[in-house]
């Protein structure tokens, strides 16, 4: 009994048949191989008996035969997936038993046997008739299809199944993993490839291209947008690249990685390309982090350098107010701020108004020196000035303003007149005068009139004394008038005769006459006595006549 009775699957086998026994794949060959499997007996079957293809070495059965056994032999040995020893045992053993009777079917089944052994490698993946799947062959369906195409024999009747099979692996493992952007044309490729191993017929085949044909138009479609993106992906890239340089400091090396990576992506895109312009964009990320970094340093020290800045100068302003409040609004905003620009630019204000406070420190500093040395001038020249006023008033005895004796200049003069009229014995007299009503001289005209009266009484007086009678200022408007030789009555005389001169001599200011009047105390000396007590009573006797009514002479009693 046949093992086949549909024509397709005959056919199937007189293919493989006719590929297995390296027959040439002409129409005689074809019937005779398809008769054998058939079952139809081998008198119609003859005409394939010259056929030259065959290796006639000893007889077209026994080479066949022999062909058979050596290639039984190494596909044992050999190791497909999914066969195992003992499968190969029991496939062979039920051949054996089936078509012992049959010479020719058995060597058409075992034929069959051996090629279905073979065809487990190129059909990985997809149950072959009395073989089960092997789960290792899924793993590496790439690696599968290449052992079947490499390492396997293909039988020509198996061409059509292997085609098939390399189809269906090309499509699900060479195109479906390419497309996982795209789950849609993902799943169709895997349903395609499915689809090729099923197709049994033309007709089956016929509906497979067709949907390839659409699944390839599809595809192309897809892969036109795909090149828009990465046009645009690409052009992205270099506006960013070319901007990127304009905003990089002026760090010299960033500025040539960047020309780098800009001279790579303007050659067209390869895989090489992209990895080299990753390379060098690792490059620029890493040194731009590095400055990010040194950037922050800096900013972290300029930040504390102007903190401690502004508390030495705060310390410093601490007594100008103005100056305290604005350095503490400028330490306040450099604590807010995490901006470099920004603290650059409060530390061009600060110093601004730092140089401005510096100004006027410095200006207050040298106002105050020259003060200082204002001062220090003006003590020396008054100590100078002093020392100056001392030697003339040592030297000279004079009252500077009226031309008689000083204080010293009348001590002195005592000195020598005491002297003399104790020497002599003889009588000596002195007189105090004052001016009446002096201050209203000064009220009325002014102390410059007053000065001009003073001079005017002591050259009207002189001029009244005689030669040898000495004047001095006592003080003020008072003077003491020492008259040598003279007893008290000759010494009233006198001081009268210089009182009616004066009444007579006018003092004239602004051409106005002016009346000057005096009193006076007059005392004669007793003996041995002092000028200190003549002058005390001389006193006490002006003041008499001051009470009397003034513009008189008192002598003393
Ligand atoms: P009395 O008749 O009581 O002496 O009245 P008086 O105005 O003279 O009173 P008193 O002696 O108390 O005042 C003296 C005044 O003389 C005070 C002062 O203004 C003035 N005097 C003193 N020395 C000078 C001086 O050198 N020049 C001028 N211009 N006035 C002087
Ligand atoms: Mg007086
Ligand atoms: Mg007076």
């Amino acid at each position: 009994m046949p093992a086949f009775t549909n024509p397709t699957d005959i056919a199937r086998e007189t293919l493989k048949m006719l590929a297995a026994r390296r027959m040439a794949p002409n129409p005689e060959n074809y019937q005779a191989i398809y008769n054998e499997i058939a079952g139809i007996p081998p008198s119609t079957a003859r005409q394939a008996k010259d056929d030259k293809l065959p290796p006639k070495s000893g007889g077209g059965g026994e080479a066949n035969w022999a062909e058979l056994i050596r290639e039984l032999i190494r596909q044992w040995d050999l190791k497909q997936s999914g066969v195992t020893a003992s499968r190969k045992k029991e496939g062979l053993g039920r051949v054996l038993s089936n078509f012992a009777k049959d010479p020719a079917l058995l060597h058409v089944k075992l034929q069959a046997l051996v090629g279905s052994w073979g065809e487990k490698v190129a059909q990985a993946g997809v149950p072959v008739e009395g073989i089960e799947p092997d789960e290792n062959a899924q793993n590496s369906p790439v690696a599968a299809m290449a052992a079947s195409v490499v390492n396997v024999e293909i039988s020509l009747a198996d061409v059509p199944a292997a085609l098939r099979e390399m189809l269906a692996l090309t499509i699900q493992t060479g195109v479906a993993p390419r497309l996982s952007q795209f789950p849609d044309l993902r799943d169709e490729a895997i349903l395609l490839a499915q689809q090729a191993r099923d197709a049994r017929d033309s007709l089956g085949l016929q509906g497979v291209a067709k949907k390839l044909k659409q699944f390839w138009i599809k595809l192309e479609l897809r892969n036109d947008s795909d090149a828009q993106v990465l046009d645009g992906l690409v052009r992205l890239l270099r506006l960013l690249v070319n901007n990127i340089s304009e905003l990089l400091l002026d760090d010299k090396w960033l500025t040539g990685q960047i020309a780098v990576v800009q001279d790579i992506i303007s050659q067209p895109l390869d895989s090489r390309v992209l990895y080299d312009a990753e390379r060098s964009f690792k490059e620029v990320i890493f040194k731009q982090g590095n400055l990010k970094h040194s950037l922050m340093e800096a900013r972290t020290t300029i930040k504390n350098m102007m903190s401690a800045f502004i508390d030495r100068m705060s310390e410093m302003s601490a007594s100008t107010g103005e100056y305290h409040s604005k350095v503490e609004s400028y330490a306040a905003a450099i604590s807010k701020t995490e901006d470099i620009n920004q603290l650059n630019q409060i530390l061009g204000d600060l110093m601004k108004d730092t140089r401005g406070m510096q100004l006027d420190m410095i200006r207050s500093r040298d106002e105050l020196q020259q003060a200082h040395k204002q001062v220090k001038e003006a003590e020396e020249k008054i100590r100078l000035l002093e020392a100056e006023l001392d030697q003339f008033s040592e030297l000279v005895h004079e009252d500077h303003l009226t031309g008689t004796l000083n204080r010293r200049g009348m001590e002195d003069a005592f000195g020598r007149e005491l002297s003399r009229a104790d020497r002599l014995k003889s009588p000596m007299s002195v007189s105090l005068l004052d001016i009446d009503h002096f201050k209203r001289l000064n009220d009325t005209y002014g102390h410059d009139a007053g000065d001009e009266a003073l001079v005017h009484l002591v050259r009207v007086t002189r001029e009244a004394l005689r030669p040898t009678d000495v004047i001095a200022r006592f003080g003020g408007e008072e003077f003491v008038i020492i008259l040598p030789d003279t007893g008290i009555d000759e010494a009233v005389k006198v001081m009268t005769r210089v009182q009616r001169h004066l009444t007579k001599n006018f003092f004239m200011h602004d051409n106005q006459r002016l009346l000057i009047t005096f009193s006076a105390g007059v005392a004669l000396r007793n003996a041995g006595e002092s000028a200190e007590s003549m002058i005390s009573r001389a006193d006490k006797a002006l003041y008499q006549a001051k009470e009397a009514g003034r513009n008189r002479v008192i002598p003393a009693g």
